[in-house]
């Protein structure tokens, strides 16, 4: 499978990338893991607008989820087309009202979001989407949130969501060819539970679960990326970068 890298800024958009976005393909399927701000703009580098297939929401934080709304308007008012079939979105729980309240309460309908995303409630466990197959797990984070696990042709892409340290996280990655784990915070700097981890906790993750590269991503245009690396690398030997925008891998 292919993963872009849409977008990798943490919290809020930085001068060089936009939030949180990740699109994996594979047989011509097109799966978006998260829409932070700025990503629908980014996107369009990579992939025409209706070119996608099913959208996965980590969480509802707005850094993972907001340009859904303007993403609405784009497959609601689609100019000299009709509207198409309705995409697939997964997302927790009242990922539907959460979009429709952020994007400001004067939709045509009740329905109108539904019209065209096709809403379906994330639960632990795993599905297929496409010709992938998801695991999804909540992982440690305030509000619900998945990390997910996605499998393709005998190879594996764990993605971590926002999360702090837990065991959820360290089954999703195990083995993974390539971890995607968010590093929001720096070592010996924030010490909040169950929010994000650090360099060091997302290299131990990646460590524990023996994973065979890690892509250091979600960080913050506060947080300094290459002390994030650095710790990282304490604890994980593997082969270690940091994520940016427009990185192409094969997974
Ligand atoms: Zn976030
Ligand atoms: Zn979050």
């Amino acid at each position: 499978m292919k993963l872009t890298v849409v977008g990798c800024s943490g919290s809020f958009p930085s001068a060089d990338s936009a939030c949180s976005s990740y699109l994996v393909e594979a047989d011509g399927f097109r799966m978006l893991l998260d829409m932070g701000n700025g990503a629908l703009g980014e996107l369009q580098r990579h992939c025409g607008l209706y070119d996608l297939d099913a959208v996965v929401l980590s969480h509802l934080h707005a850094d993972h989820c907001i340009d859904m709304c303007n993403y609405w308007v784009v497959r609601y008012y689609p100019p000299d087309r009709a509207i198409g079939p309705r995409l697939p979105v997964y997302g927790p729980e009242g990922t539907e009202q959460r979009l429709a309240t952020a994007y400001g309460g004067d939709l045509p309908s009740d329905k109108a979001m539904s019209e065209v995303f096709d809403f379906r409630t994330l639960t632990p466990g795993r599905f297929r989407i496409g010709p992938f197959t998801v695991e999804a797990d909540l992982v440690s984070h305030p509000v619900e949130a998945f990390g997910l696990r996605v499998e393709h042709g005998g190879r594996t892409l764990t993605y971590s969501g926002d999360t702090g340290p837990c065991e959820a996280l360290d089954v999703l990655a195990r083995d993974a060819d390539l971890f995607l784990c968010e590093a929001s915070f720096t070592h010996g700097k924030e010490d909040i539970p169950d929010l994000h981890l650090n360099g060091r906790e997302a290299g131990q993750a990646a460590e524990r679960a023996g994973v065979s590269r890690l892509v250091l991503t979600h960080i913050p245009p506060w947080t300094d990326p290459k002390t994030a690396e650095r710790d990282a690398r304490t604890a994980y030997a593997g082969p270690l970068e940091l994520a940016r925008a427009g990185a192409v891998y094969e997974v």
